[in-house]
């Protein structure tokens, strides 16, 4: 089979400032947009970063019409709802307001108005069907308000699959926003238990991009059209991921201790676009494929800071609290990418072997998790030995990540993995 020669550096069009919320009735316009559906989720419909993007809007005399049933977990049935009412209000623009979730049913929402199709035509396989997306679609611009998913700058939307209990997502270059809008102030009121998890996410999804599958080393597409959003690691990704590590390990503890801190709050949430290039280019590999499962099977965890009436495993933590068996794992495929990503966090690899490569690694990740109050290991949010089986099925059709692990993973490998995740210190 022969391999991939070609890789493609697509992003979106990043706008950053504090205070550039603003101009996104500017933003809009320019798109040649009239009449806008702007989707937030309940939690933030009364805050400032909606209040400031409908004002602005309203001052280009855009036709703007708030939808805030956005899923703080998205489904199925959450995105069903979001197309039907994109379909019925005939925009022709849309600006995504929040966290991934807000941004990815936004993503949805625009891609079934413009391109009717049944639900499952642009699923990823092997949950859907694959098929690729017609053409483009109508303008979005994101406005993110967590510094974690980096979902403005990429073709991908996660959500749950309600039938087989399985997160799935849509992945197509053309479901990208045309622009995010950075705004350091959106940020400014996340709790700390959150902002620790989304800085957790975008810190994996850096050393995710960083130590992928190479692009060369992934098979060549057919046709130009089928070559995966996610391509493997390559020279650019590579450029963003490296830098997004260093900025996140730099920042991340004193943004968390300090929000008032607006230079490291900054940092962190220009970090997070960084990485989201990184591996909205790249990929993602195991740390993401094995997180879906752990999320997706919760039982009564309720993290702290977070509404108590919702179960829930949050995406970032359930995907660093498998990053650090991962590394260990993966090093041997490739040692100097797995120590440059160590010196990347600060660690001194000077004495430092191609052996140690994974542990180097992933003690700077528990450092990490330590330093800014991640559970230790599935054991601490429900999780024992007997629900290894069932974690490793549910991450098993992940193909989309898990087949860009640098080190290929069979099923008896994933339970290790699992296991060593079930206590990290
Ligand atoms: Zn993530």
């Amino acid at each position: 089979m022969p391999l991939e020669t070609a890789f493609s550096m697509d992003t979106s069009s990043i706008k950053y400032g504090p205070g550039v919320t603003r101009e996104v009735g500017w933003d809009m316009e320019e798109q040649g947009a009239r009449r806008v559906m702007v989707v937030t989720d309940s939690h933030l419909s009364d805050k400032e970063p909606v209040a400031v993007t409908l004002e602005a809007l309203g001052r280009h005399g855009i036709d703007a019409v708030l939808y805030d049933r956005a899923s703080v977990e998205p489904t199925d049935v959450s995105f069903k709802e979001a197309i039907q009412f994109a379909a019925d209000g005939n925009f022709d623009g849309f600006v995504a307001v929040g966290g991934g979730s807000s941004i990815d049913t936004a993503k949805a929402a625009n891609l079934y108005s413009t391109h009717p199709a049944d639900f499952m035509t642009y699923v990823n396989l092997p949950i859907g069907k694959g098929e690729p997306v017609p053409g483009a679609l109508k303008p979005l611009v994101a406005v993110p308000t967590t510094a974690g998913t980096g979902s403005e700058t990429t073709g991908v939307a996660i959500f749950d699959l309600l039938e087989i209990k399985a997160k799935t997502g849509i992945a197509h270059r053309n479901l990208r926003p045309v622009k995010g809008i950075v705004d350091p102030n959106n940020t400014k009121s996340l709790p700390k238990m959150i902002a620790a998890c989304t800085g957790l996410d975008q810190l994996t999804h850096a050393l995710e991009a960083l130590t992928v599958l190479p692009y060369n080393q992934r098979p060549a597409p057919e046709h130009p059209k089928l070559r995966p959003a996610y391509q493997g690691a390559n020279p650019i990704s590579h450029i963003w991921a490296s830098r997004a590590i260093e900025m996140i390990s730099q920042h991340l503890v004193r943004a968390i201790e300090d929000p008032s801190n607006d230079q490291a709050r900054g940092e962190v949430l220009l970090a997070a676009t960084y990485a989201g290039i990184g591996f909205g280019n790249g990929g993602c590999h195991l740390p993401h494929g094995m997180s879906y499962p752990v999320s997706g099977m919760v039982r009564d965890y309720v993290p702290e800071g977070y509404p108590p009436e919702q179960p829930l495993i949050p995406h970032g933590m359930a995907v660093v609290l498998n990053a650090p068996a991962v590394f260990r794992f993966t090093a041997r495929a490739n040692p100097e990418m797995h120590l440059y990503a160590a010196k990347l966090m600060g660690e001194d690899i000077s004495d430092a072997s191609p052996e140690d490569a994974g542990e180097v690694l992933a003690g700077n990740i528990v450092e990490m998790m330590r330093k800014v109050g991640m559970p230790n290991g599935l054991s601490a949010v429900g999780y024992g030995p007997d629900d290894v089986d069932k974690l490793v099925e549910g991450t098993l059709p992940q193909h989309r990540v898990t087949k860009l692990s640098p080190r290929p993973a069979s099923a008896e490998d994933l339970k290790q993995l699992f296991m060593d995740s079930l206590t990290l210190w």
